[in-house]
């Protein structure tokens, strides 16, 4: 078994420490210690800073998990919102389209029965069609509140796992 010889981050004590031990207290002052490895280099933290970056580290990852389930949710939101809107614009299309013929029959049909006394007729025929079109554009917007009020919440929750998942970031950089 490789012993390692260290300094207790507390005191400065000279500590050998067996290999395989993770964790142990410094036998002149008592302070608690982990022992860290990465790339080769072995060195003493105590082991409340040690435990402290790990719960902030398990805190991270439930945030970015979060943030991934709730961008997917904003983004179904966004596609269905999408959807509706076009479909509805499809539809619209197809009814203006309809109501134009219509006016254009009823215009002729106006014409060949009542000659220039069909003017007023004609325009109010657009006027009555017209009142079909405006509809639409309310439905439009009654989706898109809706969609926007659905992701309202969801950004809160975005922002606040965004600031921790940062935060641990600034941590990392403060750190090294
Ligand atoms: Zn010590």
């Amino acid at each position: 078994m490789k012993i390692l010889s260290l300094k207790c981050v507390n005191c400065g004590a000279g500590l050998e420490v067996k290999e395989d031990i993770n964790d142990f207290a410094c036998g002149y002052c008592g302070v608690q210690q982990h022992v860290e490895r990465s790339g080769g280099i072995v060195s003493l933290r105590r082991l409340e800073e040690a435990l402290d970056d790990v719960k902030l580290g398990t805190n991270r990852a439930a945030s970015e998990l979060a943030l991934t389930r709730l961008q997917a949710d904003v983004a179904a939101i966004c596609a269905r919102r999408d959807s509706q809107v076009g479909a509805l614009r499809a539809a619209d299309a197809r009814n203006s389209a309809l109501v134009g013929w219509a006016i254009i029959a009823f215009a002729i049909f106006a014409i060949v029965m009542y000659g220039w006394w069909s003017i007023p007729i004609i325009v109010g025929g657009f006027i009555f069609g017209s009142q079909f079109l405006v509809p639409v554009t309310k439905r439009v917007k009654a989706i898109e509140a809706n969609a926007a009020a659905q992701i309202e919440p969801l950004k809160t929750q975005i922002a606040r796992h965004q600031s921790i998942v940062d935060s641990y970031d600034f941590g990392t950089a403060a750190n090294s």
